[in-house]
């Protein structure tokens, strides 16, 4: 069985002798194996775009831009074959593969333009015969550790960006999710990246961590589990590198009474249950305002839950498996002590026919009566397991979003202007929706949550990306005219005198 290779220097590797088995988790059989860097892989791609770096820098952006383009347009040529592999290796729907494609690409989109993005500012006479301007240099040696959820679009958060910035990358995707990356990366050298500019190198936490250890890595954007993002964030900036990590979510929605129940619920139902909740802006929890709100809405739910198309990714029916045996075990773990707590199970996934097919199939799976402090309310599930809570006022229910450890995601279901207005000055998160379900913010924005979603000051892509793989640098500059009368100054130099 042929392993899933690096991409070094421009070209296919495969050095290393460990490898890793890739599992379609509509079927639960191994499809292939990746292969897992070592010390000596990691130098190589470190050290090829490190070498990459001095004439990547001096491109001008505009021809940066230009290979962006064409990038661009290969990816939408290759978009059937790209979202094949997502899903094989995923397990999420084709037609949920393009649209994470497609938002992907948005990011390239918003790269092109980096021109403009990278202006800089500029201040004529901030002396006598002294202007001062701002430039956004490049950081160096970037890497990108990315999930298994969003096997593209992730990694497009991060180095389309980083490149048209100047700096040179080195990714590694999930071990769980590796083709689309080599395929995504040897396109970008077909639209004319220089070798180098952009590696990916294969593996688990360990090639992560000899990948964030590396000294030549100057910055690390990581995107995964909580408990991963506040590890790496802590070791990356101890030593001295610029670090994003961004973590995982419990994302609310909270339904006043005003609200219309059943465009809510059908907005609920796809963000809750579409790529089976693996995502990290996948509503989990639902918290009624009101018991006749609450005992409504668990009535509309309900119904939807138990009729949700099942089947392998590749039938586009609602929702694919979850990705992992170990994934599943921990979501039928939380299942079962949601019950024991005493939450009330509306919709059972167990009970669905799918659950019984090859593969990590789950029927959806409804809670109500869910409280804080229980573990299926309290923990990440990344499954398809809606928790709805019960709150009496709108305050209480503000109380319980902003108890969250986590911060990613909010939205909020009404028709009042007022309610909705105060809902996204107060809540807790870094993303706000109103009536809308999955607020994840569009390319020309940027992407973070707050508390324990993000660590580190800067959001990816968008503006904030920009400022990520950039270093401000400002120059003073005076040109002395042939008739002046230079003197020493021994006081600190002022625009006052
Ligand atoms: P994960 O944390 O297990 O793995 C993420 C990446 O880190 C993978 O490439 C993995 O190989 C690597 N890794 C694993 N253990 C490591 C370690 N100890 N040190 C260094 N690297 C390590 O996450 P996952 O299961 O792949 O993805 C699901 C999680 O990602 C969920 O918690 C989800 O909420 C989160 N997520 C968050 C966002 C966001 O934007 N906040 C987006 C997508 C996914």
């Amino acid at each position: 069985m042929a392993a899933i290779p690096h991409f070094i220097n421009g070209e296919i590797s495969e050095q290393g002798n460990n490898t890793i088995p890739v599992i379609n988790p509509a079927t639960g059989e191994t499809v292939s194996e990746v292969m897992v860097a070592d010390q000596s892989v990691v130098d190589a791609a470190v050290m090829s775009a490190k070498s990459a770096l001095p004439t990547w820098r001096n491109k001008e952006p505009a021809k940066r831009a230009a290979i962006l383009r064409e990038y661009h347009s290969l990816l939408q040529k290759n978009s059937d074959d790209i979202c094949a592999l997502i899903t094989e290796e995923h397990g999420k729907t084709l037609v949920d593969a393009k649209g994470e494609l497609q938002r992907g690409i948005e990011n390239v989109e918003y790269a092109t333009g980096i021109a403009e993005h990278l202006k800089g500012e500029h201040s004529r006479s901030v002396g006598p015969d002294i202007d001062s301007w701002s430039e956004l240099a490049p950081v160096g040696v970037c890497a990108g550790i990315t999930p298994f959820n969003f096997p593209a679009m992730v990694p497009m958060w991060m180095y389309p960006l980083a490149i048209a910035c100047g700096n040179t990358f080195v990714l590694k995707p999930s071990e769980k999710v590796p083709s689309a990356a080599i395929k995504i990366a040897a396109l970008f050298k077909e639209a004319g990246l220089p070798d180098g500019v952009l590696n990916v190198v294969q593996g688990d936490g360990t090639t992560s961590k000899l990948l964030l250890g590396h000294d030549e890595i100057k910055a690390a954007s990581f995107v995964g589990s909580t408990p991963v993002a506040r590890s790496i964030y802590s070791n990356a900036s101890e030593r001295g590198k610029r670090v994003q990590a961004l973590g995982g979510a419990k994302n609310h929605a909270v339904i006043l009474p005003d609200a219309d129940l059943e465009a809510a619920s059908n907005a609920i139902m796809g963000a809750a249950y579409g790529s089976c909740g693996q995502r990290c802006m996948a509503l989990s929890v639902v918290v009624s305002v009101g018991e006749d709100t609450a005992d409504k809405m668990a009535k509309i739910l309900s119904e939807k839950v138990a009729s949700l198309k099942i089947g392998p990714g590749d039938q586009n029916l609602d929702m694919g498996p979850v990705n992992s045996a170990p994934q599943l075990e921990k979501i039928l773990d939380l299942i079962d002590q949601g019950e024991k707590q005493g939450a009330t199970l509306l919709v059972d996934g167990r009970q669905h026919p799918s659950y019984q097919s090859p593969g990590y199939f789950l029927g959806g799976t409804l809670f109500d009566h869910v409280k804080p402090g229980m573990s299926v309310y309290d923990e990440e599930i990344f499954g398809p397991v809606l928790c709805l809570v019960r709150a009496e006022t709108a305050a209480e229910a503000m109380e319980i979003v902003n108890g969250s450890q986590y911060g990613n995601g909010s939205c909020i279901f009404t028709r009042d202007g007022y309610s909705a207005r105060q809902y996204a000055d107060e809540v807790e998160a870094g993303m706000v929706g109103i009536n809308v379900p999955l607020p994840v913010p569009v390319a020309n924005h940027s992407f973070g949550g707050w508390k324990d979603s993000r660590f580190g000051d800067l959001a990816a892509y968008g503006p904030d990306g920009v400022a990520f793989y950039t270093r401000r640098k400002t120059i003073t500059e005076r040109w002395l005219s042939p008739n002046a009368n230079s003197k020493m100054d021994f006081a600190f130099p002022g625009s006052s005198k």
